[in-house]
């Protein structure tokens, strides 16, 4: 998968030095070209690009969005930074449809699409002439482009206009966009976008100029002036209405969604200000949210000033907003100071996740955070009893997979061994030196190793009792969780473990305790349960809890995920309501991996209802389940 040239990538030196500061960087500290990371194991394997030869640092959209063809169409005009002696730049390209690629003055570049990689996508390799700093494609995006979903209007909240909604991250922005695809070549970019008139374009970064209609089309511009690594740009497109939440925040969605939307996010200015108080200025202007129709596949995704969310976090009572401050964390952790490379994933998502806590902490109190974090430690222990406690893919450094491995150990793993750091250290020192990592690699790719040093240099700082009882190189490069780990408080949940210890003893539902519980506490109780349960006693909790009547969408899925593991068939109906109606992975994976665990029994309602509903996926959830049901070879 690796080609030749690799090798040579990680021997060449830098190639781009900081440049001056650019324009409305008010904190003055950004440099306007991030560099590229030049060791070892900060060379991307899943992007074909060679960045230490010649690099894209801008890129320049100018697009037109067609629903009838589901295609986007148009030119990206891509500003390079290169050695002088380069003979060619290589981009990531996955199924994008090349009409014609031309230098500034116009004159055709020669170029060529290398063979294809199921996964990666294909090499395109444009030649450069020795004077060559900017590069036009003029180039469609395919009908079938893996990051784009296009819905019908019968798939939207509104049924009166189709939408499209992109998801870039990992590996999947190269079906639209012809650019170097790797986290650690960051790029500005801007966008200037038409839609049919009528339709409203977002995208994650600034708007530029007023929207225009003329001639039946709306052009929307964006800029975003800051380098961000690429599977940050980001698109929605639909009938979109907007509503202010505070000062620098608002929500986009759907006019018929917007009054439940705005009433789930009403904590999201103070959000942002607890943020701002724990780790330092918010560095991107507008924080807005957008919520998608329910095929989107991500719980959300950060994308930089529009965090893109999933209708499923709705569930009335603002139960669930630790989504939003987990997205908004990645301002922080990911956005502004990211992966290089997607083995070290839980630099982005093991951080947030910590963040994300902290912040729960600061809005809603210690007893809401314990529960929590309790909940994300039970998630570790799970991924360690699936994968094997001491197995390879239990290390934070992970493995080669652009998805970063288990969710168990790249985010909570990650999340533990940073409260892990805090408990030590205590939580004043600590966060300043977290914050202080922040400032000082803002709009830079980071490493493991690059991670551990900083560490090492501003916090430890020679203290060998200290870098002993830490056990940084343990946690982050060997698998298994070290003895040190910071373990949740025992009371966070007492009351719901005593009363799942009288259940399980033979006792009978407490329906007037489930009632009063939150729903961290009912997801507690349903994943304490023991996973094999007579149907009597399944259908005594559901009666007794209302299970089947869902409401919040973590409470329905850990009961989906018991009741369909014992073969309970009122569960069946529900299940199949909950997957036709939203796309979310983390819910649509693990529902039809626990039928296809019940063999006779399962199989055969996972296959009837995935042939109904898999139309409706977003290809990152097909390509999960088409794996699960693909038979074994
Ligand atoms: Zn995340």
């Amino acid at each position: 998968m690796t080609p030749v040239l690799r090798a040579a990538l990680a021997a060449a030196l830098l190639l781009t030095a900081c440049r001056a500061s650019e324009p409305g960087n008010t904190l003055g500290t950004e440099p306007a070209i991030a560099p590229v990371l030049t060791t070892p194991d900060a060379v991307d394997t899943h992007s074909f690009a060679n960045p230490l030869e010649a690099r894209v640092t801008h890129v320049a959209l100018d697009l037109g969005i067609d629903f009838d063809s589901k295609r986007i169409a148009g030119t990206a005009t891509l500003d390079i930074d290169r050695r002088p002696d380069a003979k060619q730049i290589i981009l990531d390209d996955n199924g994008l449809e090349l009409e014609s690629i031309v230098d500034a003055s116009g004159q055709a570049l020669q170029y060529q699409v290398g063979a294809t990689n199921q996964e990666l996508g294909a090499p395109l390799a444009i030649a450069l002439r020795p004077d060559t700093k900017r590069i036009l494609i003029r180039y469609k995006s395919a009908p079938n482009a893996g990051s784009l979903q296009w819905l019908t209007p019968e798939q939207t909240a509104g049924k009166k206009a189709p939408f499209l909604f992109s998801q870039g991250e990992s590996i999947q922005n190269r079906t639209w966009i012809p650019t170097q695809d790797s986290p650690g070549i960051r790029q500005s970019w801007e966008a200037t976008i038409r839609v049919p008139a009528g339709m409203t374009a977002v995208m994650s970064a600034p708007r530029g100029r007023e929207p225009i209609t003329q001639g039946g089309e709306s052009t929307f511009s964006f800029r975003m002036d800051h380098s961000v690594a690429p599977y940050m740009i980001a698109i929605g497109v639909g009938d979109l209405a907007f509503r202010s939440l505070g000062p620098r925040t608002g929500v986009w969605t759907e006019p018929v969604m917007l009054d439940r939307a705005a009433a789930e996010l009403a904590d999201t200015e103070r959000m942002v200000e607890a943020a701002e108080r724990l780790y330092g200025p918010y560095r991107w202007g507008r924080y807005d949210v957008i919520v998608l129709p329910p095929s989107f596949p991500y719980g959300g995704m950060e994308n930089p000033t529009l965090t893109f969310l999933t209708p499923t976090f709705i569930a009335g009572d603002r139960s669930l907003v630790g989504l939003v401050a987990h997205e908004l964390a990645h301002s922080w952790s990911g956005n502004l100071v990211t992966n290089a490379v997607w083995s070290d994933s839980w630099l982005n998502e093991g951080v947030t996740s910590y963040f994300e806590n902290r912040i729960m902490e600061e809005l809603y109190g210690p007893a809401r955070a314990g529960q929590e974090a309790a909940l994300s430690w039970a998630d570790m222990e799970a991924a360690l009893r699936e994968l094997g406690p001491n197995a390879p893919g239990t290390r934070l450094h992970g493995d080669d997979d652009p998805d970063g491995g288990s969710s168990g150990i790249v985010y909570d793993k990650g999340a533990i061994f940073l409260r892990t750091m805090e408990r030590i250290v205590g939580r004043p020192r600590w966060d300043a030196w977290l914050r202080s990592y922040f400032d000082r690699h803002a709009f830079q790719p980071m490493t493991s190793a690059r991670f551990l040093a900083d560490l090492r240099a501003n916090l430890v700082r020679g203290d060998a009792a200290l870098e002993a009882r830490l056990e940084l190189d343990r946690w982050v490069y060997r698998p298994g969780v070290p003895d040190n780990a910071a373990r949740p408080d025992p009371a966070a949940f007492a009351a719901v473990d005593s009363a799942l210890a009288r259940f399980t003893a033979g006792g009978p539902a407490d329906a007037a305790a489930f009632a009063g519980w939150n729903w961290a506490e009912r997801v507690r109780f349903l994943k304490g349960l023991p996973r094999q349960l007579p149907q009597a006693r399944l259908a005594e909790i559901d009666r007794a809890f209302r299970l089947s009547a869902g409401g919040n969408a973590e409470v329905l899925f850990a009961w989906l995920r018991l009741a369909l593991g014992n073969r309970y068939a009122p569960a069946v109906p529900v299940a199949e309501h909950f997957l036709a109606q939203m796309g979310r992975a983390r819910f649509v994976q693990p529902l039809f991996d626990t039928l296809l665990h019940q063999g006779d029994w399962g199989r055969p309602i996972a296959e009837r209802i995935y042939a109904r509903t898999r139309p409706g996926y977003h290809s990152v959830t097909r390509e999960r389940v088409d794996r699960l049901l693909r038979p074994a070879s």
